[in-house]
């Protein structure tokens, strides 16, 4: 039978980091609003439906203004995010779960411009074999953990400090059920930034570390834009 792979791609966040005045997802990137890389991304890889979230003021906007405009054919469905990140990408994963015929998802930060197609392929091949897999890398500099003072309380080794990025990529069911166990939980602090970590306190599944990019930043703060713009230049991008 053949193998399904969706991918849900983030756009919802505000980038108040940003302070822009304009959605950064939608900010020009060597002439092209940041949204459209990873889409590209994402049409050019095995991947066979994409559902995109997006700010629920934008989603006529991206719809005719990115979907229809850039002719991203495997756009399923452009839809309104949550408040927090995890409220988005439930949202994304029900339209999913409603076809219910996906064996694997990846969720993607759309602010990750540069991801390329060799990361989105490794994922792939991990979550064949492990059902919970994450891109990241090992920190180059040393972390500290602080206390509430402000002062270090711990150096943790960095041999086994990773920095997480995405896409991270999940067999669709458990990170459905995982998802639908936490969003019925009442009275918890959900202070869930990443996937894995749904995985890690809803299930007894082990995350399984994927070799990621270090080019493969998040577009936060305004240098952010200059180092993008820096690494797109590179032949492969
Ligand atoms: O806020 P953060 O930097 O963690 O956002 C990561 C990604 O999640 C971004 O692509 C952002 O647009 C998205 N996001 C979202 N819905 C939110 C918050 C963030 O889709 N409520």
């Amino acid at each position: 039978m053949e193998v399904k792979i969706g991918a849900v791609v983030l756009a919802a966040g505000q980038g108040k980091r940003m302070d822009a005045g304009i959605a950064k997802q939608f900010m020009k990137l060597k002439g092209k609003p940041l949204i459209c890389y990873a889409l590209e991304a994402f049409e050019k890889s095995q991947i066979d439906s994409v559902v995109l979230v997006v700010g629920k003021d934008t989603v006529d906007y991206c719809q005719n203004e990115i979907v229809k405009a850039y002719g991203f054919t495997k756009v399923k469905a452009v839809i309104p995010g949550g408040k927090e990140r995890y409220h988005s990408v439930y949202e994304g994963l029900k339209v999913f779960g409603c076809e219910s015929v996906l064996d694997y998802v990846l969720i993607h930060d759309g602010a990750r411009p540069l991801i390329s197609g060799a990361v989105i392929r490794r994922v792939i091949e991990a979550v064949k074999q492990y059902p919970a897999c994450v891109v990241g890398m090992p920190v180059k500099d040393t972390i500290k953990v602080s206390n509430a003072e402000g002062f270090a309380a711990e150096t943790p080794d960095r041999r086994y400090l990773w920095q997480i990025q995405t896409p991270q990529a999940f067999q669709f069911r458990l990170i459905f059920d995982a998802y639908e166990k936490m969003m019925h939980l009442h009275n918890v602090q959900k202070r869930i930034t990443d996937d894995a970590m749904v995985v890690e306190t809803m299930t007894s599944c082990p995350v399984k570390l994927v070799e990621g990019d270090y080019r493969n930043i998040k577009v936060t703060t305004p240098e952010d834009l200059l180092i993008a713009e820096a690494f797109l230049s590179f032949a492969e991008y």
